[in-house]
């Protein structure tokens, strides 16, 4: 909090000697930001083979507590910072949109890997989504597979510094519509997303239309 203390010397704002050893000026943001940097609450879940380098990351080596990260909550209603730690499947997608929507505002989510920042090795894979980014927002990639826990602690560090460039007045959890549920995907013999149902039944109406036509030209040959 040093930089803090530097108004204390802004010749805008005198402050009697007597008392500048007691009083402190900030903003409301400066406050705001630095309280809820430094306890983000991570959402205790792995996916893959990233978790073992993110439970590294909260084991005494790494020590994430130093960040006022040591409460790992099993409750995403606790939690706000989902970290998507490996592969993520189609079939565990459905959950990580759902824990995603239990989330109380301010909530963050960090793509730990290749894996979840893009499908990584498994990209062309029949059971693999090519990146969480297309169902719920990321704030904070880490690149690598897997990646160091060295870099993990960046990506916190770097999710503080988007942080602490919120405003209190813009941040959008407190405006009107703003915090809606992301529609949760559907596991069927493939993924739907719900978002693009519409697409999807007019593409399945354009096709039927075009087997049809299709049919009735191959019919009239055969008569003709
Ligand atoms: S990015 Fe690499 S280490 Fe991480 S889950 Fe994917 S394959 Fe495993």
């Amino acid at each position: 909090m040093t930089d803090q203390f530097d108004s204390l010397n802004n010749p805008d704002y005198p402050i009697p000697d007597e008392l500048k050893s007691n009083v402190a000026i900030t903003t409301l943001d400066r406050l705001y930001n630095w309280s809820r940097a430094r306890s983000v609450w991570p959402l205790m879940f792995g996916l893959a083979c990233c978790a073992i380098e993110m439970i590294a990351v909260a084991a005494a080596r790494y020590d994430q507590a130093r960040f006022g990260m040591e409460v790992v909550r099993p409750s995403p209603r606790q939690a706000d910072l989902m970290i998507v730690s490996g592969t993520v499947t189609k079939k565990m997608l459905p959950q990580i949109v759902r824990l995603y929507n239990q989330m109380p505002e301010p909530r963050y989510v960090l793509a730990m890997g290749a894996c979840a920042s893009g499908g990584g090795p498994f990209k062309e894979g029949y059971n693999v989504v090519d990146g969480i980014d297309k169902f719920v927002p990321v704030d904070v990639y880490v690149p690598g597979c897997p990646p160091t826990p060295q870099a993990l602690l960046h990506g916190f560090l770097a999710l503080h510094a988007k942080i602490e460039r919120q405003s209190v007045r813009t941040v959008p959890w407190y405006r009107e519509g703003k915090g809606e549920a992301v529609p949760i995907p559907i596991l069927g013999p493939d993924l739907i997303d719900p978002r693009q149902a519409a697409l999807i039944r007019a593409q399945a109406a354009a096709g039927a239309e075009a087997v049809a036509e299709n049919a009735a030209s191959q019919e009239e040959q055969t008569n003709g």
